[in-house]
C-alpha cells in the first residue's frame, strides 16, 4: 500500500510528545513490511534541522486556496532517519511555522487549518494519490472534511483516512472563520451537530469531531484508553459522537521503535548493555550521577521524564520527589511545561532543591539526556490523571527501569503489578500499579519498588529483566493498522 502520514510532530526532527516518536515509529514499521510511505509536516523555523538528511526544494509556488485568494508555499523534502519526509512552508505574513515552538499560538486553530489545507493541496497538484492518508490529532482534523467535501471532487477520490487520536484533550476549536478561510462554504450545513458543531458549545466548530465524523477509520492509542473515551470521561465531550461512530473506532496500543529504544545500540548513552550484560546498566547510572552533580550511595535512582501538566498527575510527581527523598531514594526529573503555574511552580522547586546531593530537576526537552535517564535510573514513576496510552513507562522497561505507574489507559495494559496482579503470571509482571490520586496511594506503591531495591536487590533485578522481555515493539499494532488500512482500502 502507498501510505501518507500527515501529522504536526513526526520525531526526532519535530516532537513534543508521544505523538512524534508514534509517527516515525509507525512508518518505519509499515515500511519494513513493505509499504511505502511519506510523511507530511509543517516547516517549522525551530525544528531539529541537524536530523533531516538531504533538505531540498522539491516543489516550489504551490498555491493554497485561502479565504477566497490563495498563499503560495514552498515544499521541502528530506530524510529524517531514512523516513521520506515533505516539510511544508507557506510564504504569509503570518508567519504561521516561524514562531518558535510548535504549540502555544492564540491563531493555532488557523495554523493547522491551513497546514491541513495545504497537505490536501500538495497531494493534488503532486498527483499523489495514496491509498490510505493516515492523520493525527486535532491539528490534522479537517483533513477528512476537506478531502470528502471538497478534494473528493477534484481528483482524490479513492483516498481513504484513518484518524488516530492521541489526547483528547484537545481538540481544535474555531469559528465560522475556519470555514471561510478553507473553503468549506456552507455554515449551515457544517454546523449541524452531526458535522463539526462542538457537543457543548453551540457557537464553535471541533476538528476532532469532524476528523471522527469524516474518517473512515478512528483509532485511539490503547484499547482501554478506548473504552474510557467512549464511557468514561475521558472524551472531554466526545463520548455521544464515539458512540454514534463506533462501528469504526477502536484502540490500537502504540508501540516504541525498538532500532531508537534500545540499550544495546543508543548512541546516546556511554554503556551500552542487554538483559544479558544488565550489570553495565549500572555503569550509566554512575555516569548520570555524574553529568547531574548527584552523590554516589547506596540509593535507588527514581525518575520521572514527560510533560508537566495536570494530565501527568503533577501533584504527585512533586510529592515523589520529596517522599524519595524522605526515603532513601534519589530523583531525576525531565520535563518541561506549556502552563505558565506549572512552570513557575517547577523551576521555585528547582531552586529549592538546587544544592541538594540526591535530587536534580532539569526543566526543559532535552532528547539526548533523556536517554541517558532512561539508561541510569532504577524506576520511572507514570502517575497520570489520565494516559491514553503513555511511552515512557514501555521505554523505561526496554531499558530495565521499572516503572511506577497509575492504573489509566494505556498504563494498565503495559504495566503489571508485581504483588497484585490478577491476569498475568508471575513472570509476566514488570512493574508497580497504584489506582487513586491521592499521595498515600503512590507512596504505598513506592515503598514497595524502594523496598524490594534495598532489601531483595535479586528480585529487583529480576522485575527489571522481566520488563526488557515484555514484547512493546510496533510488530503487533503495525500488524493491527495495516489490517486496519486492507479493511478501509476495499470500501
Ligand atoms: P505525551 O505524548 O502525553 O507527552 P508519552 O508518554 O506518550 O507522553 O510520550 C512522551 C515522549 O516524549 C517520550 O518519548 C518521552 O521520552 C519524551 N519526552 C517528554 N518530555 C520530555 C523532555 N522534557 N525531554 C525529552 N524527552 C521528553
Amino acid at each position: 500500500m502507498y501510505i501518507v502520514q500527515i501529522a504536526s510532530e513526526c520525531a526526532p526532527v519535530i516532537k513534543a510528545g508521544g505523538l512524534g516518536d508514534v509517527v516515525y515509529g509507525l512508518s518505519r514499521e509499515l515500511e519494513i513490511r513493505g509499504h511505502s510511505v511519506e510523511i507530511i509536516l509543517p516547516k517549522y523555523d525551530c525544528m531539529r534541522y541537524d536530523h533531516i538528511w538531504g533538505l531540498h526544494e522539491a516543489y516550489r509556488d504551490l498555491s493554497v486556496p485561502w479565504y477566497g485568494a490563495a498563499i503560495l508555499c514552498d515544499v521541502y523534502c528530506g530524510w529524517v532517519h531514512g523516513r521520506l519526509c515533505f516539510f511544508i512552508e507557506p510564504r504569509s505574513g503570518d508567519q504561521f511555522f516561524n514562531r518558535g515552538c510548535y504549540y502555544g499560538c492564540d491563531d493555532d486553530n488557523m495554523r493547522f487549518a491551513f497546514f491541513s489545507k495545504a497537505a490536501l493541496e500538495f497531494l493534488l497538484r503532486t498527483n499523489k494519490r495514496p491509498d490510505i492518508i493516515h492523520c493525527h490529532d486535532w491539528q490534522t482534523g479537517l483533513i477528512p472534511v476537506m478531502l470528502f467535501e471538497i478534494y473528493k471532487y477534484h481528483g482524490l477520490e479513492y483516498q481513504r483516512v484513518c484518524y488516530t487520536i492521541h489526547n483528547f484533550k484537545h481538540q481544535g476549536i474555531g469559528g465560522v472563520d475556519v470555514l471561510w478561510a478553507t473553503g468549506l462554504n456552507n455554515e449551515a450545513y457544517y454546523f449541524d451537530y452531526s458535522r463539526l458543531r462542538d457537543n457543548f458549545n453551540p457557537f464553535a466548530l471541533n476538528f476532532m469531531k469532524g476528523g471522527i465524523v469524516y474518517s473512515n477509520f478512528v483509532t485511539t492509542v490503547s484499547p482501554h484508553h478506548a473504552w474510557e473515551a467512549h464511557l468514561g470521561d475521558c472524551g472531554y465531550g466526545l463520548g455521544h459522537t464515539l458512540h454514534e461512530h463506533q462501528h469504526k473506532f477502536t484502540g490500537v496500543l502504540n508501540g516504541i521503535d525498538y532500532n531508537v529504544w534500545n540499550p544495546e545500540i543508543d548512541d546516546y548513552i556511554p554503556f551500552n548493555y542487554s538483559p544479558d550484560d544488565f550489570q553495565t546498566k549500572i555503569k550509566n547510572k554512575k555516569a548520570l550521577r555524574e553529568k547531574l552533580w548527584l552523590r554516589h550511595v547506596n540509593q535507588p535512582v527514581i525518575a520521572y521524564i514527560g510533560r508537566l501538566d495536570q494530565q501527568k498527575g503533577v501533584h504527585l510527581v512533586h510529592h515523589a520527589i520529596y517522599y524519595a527523598l524522605q526515603r532513601e531514594a534519589q530523583f531525576v526529573l525531565l520535563g518541561s511545561a506549556t502552563e505558565r503555574g506549572i512552570n513557575d511552580w517547577f523551576w521555585h522547586e528547582k531552586h529549592y532543591l538546587d544544592h541538594n546531593p540526591d535530587c536534580h530537576l532539569e526543566i526543559g526537552f532535552n532528547e539526548e539526556l533523556s536517554h541517558l535517564i532512561y539508561a541510569g535510573a532504577d524506576m520511572i514513576i507514570v502517575p497520570s490523571n489520565y494516559e491514553p496510552c503513555g511511552l515512557t513507562q514501555m521505554i523505561g522497561m526496554r531499558y530495565g527501569t521499572v516503572p511506577i505507574v497509575r492504573g489509566v489507559g494505556g498504563l494498565v495494559s503495559t504495566v503489571f503489578d508485581r504483588d497484585y496482579d490478577n491476569h498475568q503470571p508471575e513472570e509476566k509482571r514488570n512493574g508497580y500499579v497504584f489506582y487513586q490520586t491521592d499521595n498515600q496511594a503512590l507512596e504505598s506503591a513506592m515503598d514497595r519498588a524502594i523496598g524490594l531495591w534495598h532489601y531483595y536487590p535479586k528480585e529487583f533485578r529480576q522485575l527489571a529483566l522481566q520488563g526488557m522481555e515484555s514484547d512493546y515493539s510496533w510488530n503487533y499494532p503495525g500488524k493491527d493498522y495495516v489490517g486496519i488500512y486492507e479493511h478501509i482500502r476495499h470500501r
